[in-house]
């Protein structure tokens, strides 16, 4: 893109003037990013960055997928707009494309984000009790450190607190769990010790609630934006079969792990579980447009068609399942399976794990957690004590990275003292020069931190 047309004082005064940016405090001097290319973007100065976060764990492709955007246009082109009262060809195709991802067979929902997707989850666990008879089930367990999204519902299941602070009330019935957070044991267990007491909570949250209370449990394969929190092995079949045990039905949050990233098609398959409702966004487009889906599985949508009105699921969603969305989350998933970027992901994750080896003793290092290829660098004051990196120590890295031409993400709680948690998760489509990039900048910039003590 030619960038001189455009004078870059003239976008910040009117940024400064108009823009509410999201998360931060007002940004005086955001970055203007203009262009994006594979695993790169470009600012408004030139400047060329690696998106080492691909935008917000969501563009699996990489940028400048020119077959997406033809697509896209031709789609617009032929129809743009037709709801999913009736059908439409791009929103049939990709309900049985997902079919191809998933195991086993699901109804697809659609809508336009990943709070939407969850908010849909919800809403079908209680109407799936109030069906079968046991309108009393309506809370959800979830964990605490998870995110679920902004809208009430799914804040309310979310755990993290300084996202909740001043909004509340949220939705009602969330109740929280600790995580499987092996790094910070919540139940003070080692390796050795684990008796997966962290899904034992889950089994106690729904006795303790009454099991006529509780509609459903709901989880990432693994806690991404709350710090790549990775369960032990053993901990997702154990909270399916207690699901199972009290007619709780497990919701799996794969707006994150999905498409990919985790190194599977859905992070849930590296555990192999069956999930009642699987929830995405993000990746199913690789963000080249909003789009939501929430897969339901058949034996759950079954009870949605008695014929009388009332067992209808009630949600409609303009924007949901739009054909050009669709298409583009077609192309996208198409793009995937042709290149095989879900075998590069794990390949990805491997490359770090060998490439990053000599940061494992590095005094600022606590613990570095893959997943696929998504990945969290837990930073300590130091590895003894496991006090949480200061902000100024990780935000100090974060730039570090920045000056060097590499975007990475920061996680955790910035209002309670552990933001501690630098994240990447690049585009699956990162070649291998990309990937070296990624594991130089970062040796190079820990190794800077190093000799300043
Ligand atoms: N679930 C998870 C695991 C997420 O990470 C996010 C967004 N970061 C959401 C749900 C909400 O998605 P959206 O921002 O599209 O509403």
């Amino acid at each position: 893109e030619d960038l001189d047309q455009w004078n870059k004082e003239d976008l910040l005064e009117k940024d400064r003037k108009y823009v509410w940016h999201h998360m931060t405090a007002h940004n005086e001097n955001p970055m203007i990013i203009a262009s994006g290319d594979g695993s790169w973007v470009t600012d408004i100065d030139g400047n060329r960055y690696l998106d080492g976060m691909s935008g917000l764990w969501c563009v699996n492709v990489g940028h400048g997928r020119r077959e997406i955007a033809e697509a896209a246009a031709d789609q617009m082109m032929k129809l743009a707009y037709a709801t999913l009262v009736q059908s439409h060809i791009p929103a049939i195709e990709l309900a049985a494309k997902l079919n191809e991802w998933l195991i086993g067979d699901y109804r697809i929902f659609y809508s336009n984000s990943g709070s939407d997707a969850n908010e849909v989850a919800f809403k079908i666990a209680r109407q799936y009790h109030h069906q079968n008879g046991k309108p009393s089930k309506y809370k959800f367990i979830s964990r605490h450190r998870a995110y679920h999204g902004n809208s009430m519902g799914a804040l309310g299941a979310t755990g993290q607190a300084q996202r909740k602070l001043k909004y509340e009330p949220l939705g009602v019935g969330f109740q929280h769990v600790p995580p499987p957070y092996c790094y910070r044991c919540p139940f003070g267990q080692t390796k050795e010790t684990c008796s997966l007491q962290c899904a034992k909570a889950i089994e106690n949250a729904i006795v303790w609630e009454g099991p006529d209370s509780v509609a459903g449990v709901i989880l990432e394969p693994v806690i991404t934006g709350g710090g790549m929190i990775i369960p032990p092995d053993d901990y997702l079949p154990m909270v399916r079969s207690i699901c199972d045990k009290y007619d709780v039905l497990l919701i799996v949050d794969e707006v994150i792990c999905g498409f990919g990233r985790s190194g599977k098609p859905f992070g849930h398959q590296n555990y192999e579980v069956r999930p009642d409702i699987v929830t995405m966004a993000k990746g199913l487009t690789s963000a080249y447009s909003p789009l939501s889906a929430t897969a339901v599985s058949s034996e759950l949508y079954d009870s949605f068609q008695e014929k009388e009105a009332t067992s209808h699921f009630r949600h409609i969603n303009t924007f949901g399942g739009n054909p050009v969305s669709c298409k583009v989350a077609l192309t996208n998933l198409e793009i995937i399976e042709r290149e095989d970027l879900v075998g590069r992901s794990a390949e990805i994750g491997n490359a770090f794990r060998s490439g990053l080896e000599p940061l494992q003793e590095h005094p600022h290092v606590g613990e570095i957690r893959i997943f696929g290829s998504a990945m969290g660098i837990e930073l300590v004051e130091d590895r003894e004590s496991k006090i949480p990196a200061s902000v100024e120590r990780v935000t100090k890295i974060v730039m570090a990275c920045k000056s060097k031409g590499l975007l990475v993400g920061k996680n955790g709680d910035t209002v309670h003292g552990f933001a501690n948690i630098i994240t990447l998760s690049p585009p699956l489509s990162s070649t291998d020069s990309d990937v070296d990039f990624i594991i130089a900048t970062l040796l190079a910039v820990f190794g800077q931190e190093e000799e300043k003590g």
